[in-house]
C-alpha cells in the first residue's frame, strides 16, 4: 500500500443520486485514517470500495449541514459493533460542538469506546511523528473549515555517497539527525550527505465561495467544492458555493498540483463536461467519482 491513499466515498451535494454517494473523502496514512465529512450511507460506501472503517480514527466534519454528518450515528454505531475499542476523534467547527453534542446524544448508538468531540478553530487541530492538521475558515452559509493535512518533512541521505564513503547504518542515522561522524580518519558533516525532501499536502475545502488562504498554497492535491457548472453561477453565489471554474482558478491561484472536483449538484448529469471546463483553466483537473482513488 502506498503511504497516502485517499478515496473519494461519496461526491454528491445535499442529495444523493443513483451514482453519488454524500460527501465524505478518506485518507489513509501507512494506516492511520482520515475521515472529511460522514454523509448518510458513508459506512456502506467504506465495504464498497474496500476500505476499513477500523481505519478511522479523525472525523473531520466541515460544517454542520445534515449532508456532511448524516452518517456519523451509523458509523460511530457500526463500529461498536465491531468491538472497537480505540478512541474516535471528531472535529466540528468550534460553534457547532453542542449542536453535535445534542444529535449525537438523541440517538443510542451503544457506543462503548471513547468518542471525543473537539471544537475547530482556525490553525493547528493536531499532529503525529508523521503528520499535522490545521483548519482554516471557508465562506459559506453556516461556519465552514477548510482541512489541511501536511505530511512531515523527511530527511533522508544520498545513497549514491553513502556508497562512495562506505559508511555503515548506525553512522548514517546519527547524520541524519543531524550530528557529525567521524570515519576513515576525518569528520563527515550532515550537509555532506543528508537532504530534506518536504512533505506532501492534502487540502480538503468543500461547502464554500472560492476562498485563497497561504495555508493551502502549493497542495499536492485540492479537492474542493465544484457544486454548480458556471452557468449556474447566480444559485453558487446565492448558496455560497463555488462553480467549477471558480474552483480551478482557485487551484491555479494556489499552485496547486492536482484539483480534485466533488460536491456536484444532482443538476450536473455528465461528469465529462465539469472535467472540460475546469480544464480550460487548470489543466490537471479531475472530477471525482465514487470511489475514485489517489496513491501518492
Ligand atoms: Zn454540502
Ligand atoms: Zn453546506
Amino acid at each position: 500500500m502506498p503511504e497516502i491513499r485517499i478515496t473519494f466515498l461519496g461526491t454528491s451535494a445535499s442529495v444523493p443520486t443513483k451514482d453519488r454517494g454524500l460527501p465524505a473523502v478518506f485518507l489513509e496514512y501507512k494506516g492511520q485514517g482520515i475521515l472529511f465529512d460522514v454523509g448518510e450511507g458513508t459506512q456502506r460506501q467504506f465495504m464498497r470500495f474496500g476500505r476499513s472503517v477500523m481505519r478511522v480514527e479523525h472525523i473531520l466534519i466541515s460544517h454542520y449541514h445534515g449532508d456532511h454528518l448524516f452518517g456519523l450515528p451509523g458509523l460511530l454505531s457500526t463500529l461498536a459493533l465491531y468491538g472497537r475499542e480505540k478512541p474516535v476523534h471528531i472535529w466540528v467547527p468550534v460553534r457547532q460542538v453542542p449542536y453535535v453534542e445534542a444529535f449525537l446524544n438523541a440517538i443510542p448508538m451503544g457506543v462503548d469506546y471513547p468518542v471525543y468531540i473537539h471544537g475547530v478553530d482556525e490553525g493547528l487541530l493536531f499532529h503525529t511523528a508523521d503528520f499535522t492538521v490545521y483548519a482554516y475558515p471557508l465562506e459559506h452559509t453556516s461556519d465552514c473549515y477548510a482541512y489541511v493535512f501536511e505530511e512531515s518533512p523527511k530527511v533522508k541521505a544520498d545513497k549514491k555517497k553513502v556508497k562512495e564513503l562506505g559508511i555503515e547504518g548506525p553512522l548514517v542515522r546519527e547524520l541524519k539527525a543531524g550530528n557529525p561522524v567521524y570515519w576513515k580518519g576525518r569528520t563527515i558533516s550532515p550537509e555532506e550527505i543528508v537532504y530534506t525532501v518536504p512533505g506532501r499536502k492534502i487540502v480538503y475545502a468543500v461547502d464554500t465561495c472560492p476562498i485563497f488562504h497561504e495555508r493551502a498554497v502549493g497542495a499536492d492535491v485540492l479537492i474542493h467544492d465544484a457544486t454548480f457548472l458556471h452557468d449556474d453561477h447566480e444559485l453558487a453565489v446565492e448558496k455560497k458555493h463555488s462553480t467549477v471554474l471558480e474552483a480551478a482558478e482557485l487551484a491555479k491561484k494556489l499552485n496547486a498540483r492536482l484539483l480534485v472536483l466533488t460536491h456536484f449538484s444532482a443538476r450536473i448529469k455528465d461528469l465529462s463536461v465539469v472535467e472540460a471546463e475546469a480544464r480550460k483553466v487548470f489543466e490537471h483537473s479531475v472530477a471525482a467519482r465514487d470511489g475514485y482513488t489517489i496513491e501518492l
